[in-house]
Order: structure tokens, then C-alpha cells, then sequence
């Protein structure tokens, strides 16, 4: 369990994350507003920044509630300075000016590991701890994860559902990482 799992606590950590992007010689972070949500709906992300009402300096910072109490300080640290990023002036997306503000971050704050594919591996860490069903298509590879033993896993398991995106019946079903029914079996 991380200790953010309060909005008082995330926006302390928001706030030194500003301070850390000034200190990089930043600029127009200064005067940005910010509100924190810990918004336990999030699933399919870890955390969100984004604009209400495109009002100028104004960011709502999400973080997904079952990410934050799951997994390491790290691991939320690096999230929410991967959101803090995107609310410096043309970082609205994972192009070039917010890449190159991660790599200056972690250049100088070695703690920080901003890579995309680390910040989903994380993800789907946290998410096998909280939603321990998944099904995989031996056909497609297309994969859905569900947090209750639903009517969906239930099919799957008497070889009655198909993928939603091939049609293939050759669904396997993982159980907290383990196999329990091979597709097609
Ligand atoms: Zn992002
Ligand atoms: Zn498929």
C-alpha cells in the first residue's frame, strides 16, 4: 500500500513535482491550479490529467484509487509526475515536449522512471492484485480482465463465450496469473 492515498497527500506530491519541473528551468508551471481526485472508477488508467473546461492554468489530476493503494510510493510517485508533466505549457500528450521534460527529469532525479512501458507494466501489476480474472484469446491475443468470477468467466469456463474480436471459442482463462481452462478444452 502507498501512503497517496489521500488527495491532501497527492497534492503535496503534485505541488513538489511543480517545484521540481521550475527548478528544471520549466517555465509556465509557476501559476498553474490544480485539483486532485483519488477517483476509485479509474481502472483503465492509472492516473489523468486534464483540462475542465479548457479554462486556462486550470488541471484536474486524477489517480486511479486501486493503483494508489496498491502499489509502491514509487510507482504512484512516478505517476503523478508523469500527470504533473502534462500541465506544462504543450504536454497535453506523450509527444516530443513532455518526452523531453521526462528524460530531463530523470536525469536529474534519478528516482524517477517515466517510461511509458514501465508506467503499464505497473499497471497491469496493480490490476492483477485487484481485478484477478482475465481472459486471453489463443486466437487474437486480445485480453479482458474482470474483477468478479461474472457470468462472462462463466461462459468462458463451459466453452460457450467467443471473442468479442475474432470470434474464436478458444478462450484462455487466467486465474491470478494461473491457467484454469485452456481455450478450446
Ligand atoms: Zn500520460
Ligand atoms: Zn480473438
Amino acid at each position: 500500500m502507498s501512503m497517496y492515498t489521500t488527495e491532501n497527500r497527492v497534492r503535496t506530491e503534485v505541488m513538489q513535482d511543480v517545484a521540481i519541473l521550475i527548478d528544471l528551468g520549466i517555465k509556465g508551471v509557476e501559476d498553474n491550479k490544480y485539483t486532485i481526485k483519488i477517483n476509485n472508477r479509474l481502472y483503465r488508467v492509472l492516473g489523468r490529467c486534464s483540462k475542465p473546461n479548457n479554462v486556462e492554468k486550470r488541471y484536474t489530476i486524477e489517480l486511479s484509487g486501486k493503483f494508489a493503494t496498491n502499489a509502491s510510493d514509487q510507482s504512484v510517485r512516478n505517476t503523478i509526475m508523469h500527470e504533473v508533466i502534462h500541465s506544462a505549457p504543450g504536454c497535453m500528450n506523450h509527444g516530443k515536449t513532455w518526452q523531453s521534460i521526462c528524460n530531463l527529469v530523470m536525469s536529474k532525479y534519478k528516482e524517477f522512471n517515466l517510461s511509458r512501458v514501465s508506467h503499464y507494466d505497473e499497471y497491469s501489476k496493480a490490476l492483477a492484485k485487484t481485478a484477478p480474472y482475465e481472459v486471453i484469446c489463443a486466437n487474437c491475443h486480445t485480453s479482458s480482465k474482470f474483477m468478479r468470477k461474472t457470468k462472462t468467466i462463466d461462459y468462458c469456463l463451459r466453452g460457450r463465450a467467443k471473442c468479442g474480436k475474432c470470434g474464436s471459442k478458444m478462450l484462455d482463462i487466467y486465474y491470478k496469473g494461473t491457467i484454469i481452462k485452456q481455450g478450446g478444452k
